[in-house]
């Protein structure tokens, strides 16, 4: 059950918002996102976010970064930095889901409620679904990508090709 509902936003919202940090970073154009080098850019740019690189015991087992949405502190498994600096797509894009967080709840202030009820909360309205959406435009972006096939895009977004696959599915609905 998601614990959280967030105010509802659709795949092109998303898409509007990592537009927007790209050219705000001036990278518009830029196909292999350096979203290793954008922690530090983020710092230097928002006061309020911060991160840190975290010996992998302090996470648990399966969780690779976290997110504090009330302090803006992202936390990355030192693993999963490492791969990332070296251009693991599935690390890459982890970074960027929790920059996702960061973006869409700290900076942006989507507003946030507790999910106290039983039902279920529709993918647009979680929190989970718009930061894996978020990460997979900004790391994907449609303006650039959308001509291409998944096997091309995973190679020149330094992606995983299921997020390549997942992503160029969205292009043909
Ligand atoms: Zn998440």
């Amino acid at each position: 059950m998601t614990k959280y509902i967030v105010e509802p936003k659709s795949r092109s919202d998303m898409r509007a918002y990592a537009n927007l940090l790209r050219r705000k970073l001036g990278l518009a154009d830029i196909l292999y996102f350096p979203i290793v080098e954008l922690l530090d850019s983020l710092a230097e740019i928002f006061p309020e976010f911060s991160y840190e690189i975290v010996p992998d015991h302090v996470l648990g087992k399966d969780i690779h970064a976290d997110t504090d949405i009330r302090t803006g502190h992202v936390r990355i498994k030192e693993s999963v930095y490492e791969r990332a600096c070296s251009g693991e797509g599935r690390d890459r894009m982890t970074i960027a889901h929790e920059i996702g967080h960061y973006f869409t709840l700290c900076h942006c202030g989507f507003r946030l409620t507790r999910n106290f009820g039983k039902t279920e909360v529709p993918c647009f309205k979680d929190p989970e679904w718009q930061a894996k959406c978020f990460a997979g435009e900004l790391m994907i972006p449609y303006q650039l990508t959308k001509d291409m096939n998944p096997a091309r895009i995973a190679r020149v977004c330094g992606v995983s090709f299921d997020a390549a696959l997942y992503q160029s599915k969205k292009y043909k609905k």
